[in-house]
């Protein structure tokens, strides 16, 4: 999959990009992420890419064009029009769900807002989608882009050792996951649970799931709306409900 990140600020995206295992799976040619400097597209001979808002009131905007010119730039490069995300807090909230999807897209541009915003115009002709990383305003979109990206990229094909590596974990299959253990086996006084050392794999699979269930039950009860649950689950739940009930320990969802 190919992301292009379009911002003012393409060193303080290359830097994140470069470490950990988005850097390893660039340079092992997994994923091809690029950030393009919005400012290299305007025709402005001092370089500017903003102006006052019309209307009046502080602050600047991104002007249209430096960011159109960008875009086709993109769509040349790679022969085909890109997906393109526009980093709003207006945008719909991101979610797990919404980077599987978009894991599977051939080509994604992400556009990264600066000052007051971006002018709508630009939005209103390019953009198929905003989305937001929270319900809090940050001062561009870059934060937002390199959470999207981290977050989509993991998914790739060799990204990851293989697709358990991030199908267990919180979210995929719409539940919190359960805890973790390492050695040593008594750490302050706290023991690793038994069934864990045991080799019993059924039995920890099932400690497992039950331990997720759990977790979301206590942390992330509004989930459990719409979560997939087998029988199993819902029997689990409802003993767990009883307990919670019976040790005043109630969550609401
Ligand atoms: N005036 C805009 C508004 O009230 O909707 C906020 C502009 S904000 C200061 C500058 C840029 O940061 C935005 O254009 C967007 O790209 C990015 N941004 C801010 N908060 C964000 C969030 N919660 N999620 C994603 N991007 C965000």
């Amino acid at each position: 999959m190919r992301i292009e990140i379009a911002t003012l600020f393409p060193d303080m995206c290359e830097t994140v990009l470069s470490e950990s295992i988005i850097g390893r799976a660039r340079r092992a040619g997994k994923l091809d992420i690029h950030c393009r400097n919005i400012r290299d597209y305007t025709l402005d001979k001092h370089r500017r890419v903003d102006d006052t808002p019309y209307g009046g009131g502080k602050g600047m905007l991104m002007q249209a064009e430096p960011i159109y010119r960008c875009y086709e730039a993109v769509c040349e490069d790679f022969g085909a029009r890109p997906h393109v995300i526009f980093m709003s807090p207006q945008g719909k909230p991101f979610t797990e769900k919404r980077a599987i999807e978009l894991s599977r897209m051939e080509h994604i541009l992400i556009l990264c807002g600066h000052y007051e915003g971006v002018d709508q115009r630009v939005i209103d002709e390019i953009v198929d989608e905003e989305i937001s990383i929270g319900d809090y305003v940050l001062t561009g979109g870059e934060l937002g882009a390199l959470v999207v990206v981290d977050a989509v990229g993991r998914l790739c094909e060799g990204v990851l050792a293989d697709e358990s590596c991030y199908m267990d974990e919180s979210h995929y299959n719409g539940l919190l996951e359960y805890p973790h253990y390492t050695r040593p086996p008594v750490w302050h006084g706290r023991e690793v649970p038994e069934v864990l050392q045991n080799g019993n794999h059924a039995k920890i699979d099932q400690w497992r799931r039950e331990k997720s269930l759990e977790n979301t039950l206590r942390k992330r009860p509004d989930l459990l709306r719409t979560a997939p649950l087998t029988d199993e689950d819902k029997q689990v739940l409802r003993r767990l409900r009883e307990e919670q009930s019976q040790t005043g320990d109630d969550t609401e969802e």
